[in-house]
């Protein structure tokens, strides 16, 4: 196993040429190789990858033999340029997949380089091209917040949906997922618990429509208790995961779609802020009257219903 001091130290830099911070500090770029590609597409994974996703994405044309030849002998290139770079980051196979999960980072002391894996162009390999664009989308914007913040100091975030492709760079430790228990509406009581414990009001949640409403009275415990916290509640007006399974297999959603309630009136009723949002450009100042006010406060934050999640689309609809 590698020291853990050591390996804190260490991190895979995503914002401009990718590089692999050591841990005397020295920056060594990654090379713009397919081997790389392969270790992208991991790192940002980050859990076990079948084989058969990483073969699809990077040769959708070849027969499975010779796709699986092509993994191996990358893989094994993968293997001898992070021993070259002496990045003690091991990747674990077994034979169905893959993983490869590195301390990540983004900006260096405080500075963000440029857009993520920039002039990182691989041609042929047209899948993972669309891939690596769909990330810098999502990480277009929130990288200067991710550097620009103190990060020790950074507020708890807590996801009840599968967000977590936006959250890299953030400190593991302050993101709580609930995934051991496979009902919604856990995440509010668990976001209540963890403002509870941290006594500061720097906790973001961030749940479904449907998953909130599960447990909608608890606003009324928190402003008894007088516990700060934000609520970002996603309002699709429906039970998206259920509504996009529903379309993707070609079946009427109707009966998962509820309609979009006034949740921001909903909170105000309880007596706590709550605030409806139907459009960009608000959330700096919503945020500034937020912190200034000292209380829990709840965003309706009014999404479209039709757009399903990345993960959605890859294992619902079929796309890489
Ligand atoms: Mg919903």
């Amino acid at each position: 196993m590698p020291d853990p001091q050591v390996v804190d130290e260490m991190a895979l830099h995503l914002d401009g040429a990718l590089s692999w911070a050591r841990a005397d500090g020295d920056l060594r770029s990654l090379p713009v190789t397919l081997p790389v590609a392969l270790l992208l597409v991991l790192a940002r994974r980050r859990e076990w990858m079948p084989r058969s996703a990483l073969m699809t994405m990077f040769w959708p044309e070849a027969d499975a033999e010779r796709a699986q030849l092509n993994l191996r002998v990358n893989l094994h290139k993968a293997r001898a340029l992070l021993k070259d770079l002496r990045i003690d980051v091991p990747i674990e196979t077994d034979r169905r997949g893959l993983r490869w999960a590195p301390p990540v980072q983004v900006g260096v002391n405080g500075a963000v380089r440029g857009p993520l894996a920039s002039g990182f162009e691989i041609s042929g390999f047209e899948r993972f091209d669309r891939w690596l664009r769909g990330w810098r989308e999502a990480c277009d914007g929130a990288a200067g917040r991710v550097v620009a913040g103190d990060t020790d100091d950074e507020d708890d975030l807590l996801r009840g949906v599968p967000l977590s492709q936006r959250f890299y760079g953030r400190r593991a430790e302050n993101v709580h997922v609930i995934n051991d228990f496979g009902a919604i509406g856990s995440a509010f009581p668990t976001a209540i618990g963890i403002a509870a414990a941290r006594g500061d009001g720097k906790v973001l949640l961030i749940e479904g429509d449907g998953s909130l409403m599960m447990h909608i009275q608890e606003l009324e415990t928190i402003r008894r208790q007088g516990i700060r916290m934000l609520i970002c509640a996603v309002n699709d007006g429906g039970y998206g995961a259920e509504v996009h399974k529903f379309r993707a297999q070609n079946y009427d959603p109707t009966e998962s779609v509820h309609g979009r309630g006034d949740i921001a009136a909903i909170a105000r009723g309880f007596g706590l802020r709550g605030e409806k949002i139907t459009g960009l450009g608000r959330f700096e100042a919503l945020f500034d009257a937020h912190y200034a006010s000292g209380q829990a406060e709840l965003w309706d934050l009014h999404v479209d219903d039709k757009i399903p999640s990345a993960p959605y689309r890859r294992i619902h609809f079929g796309e890489v």
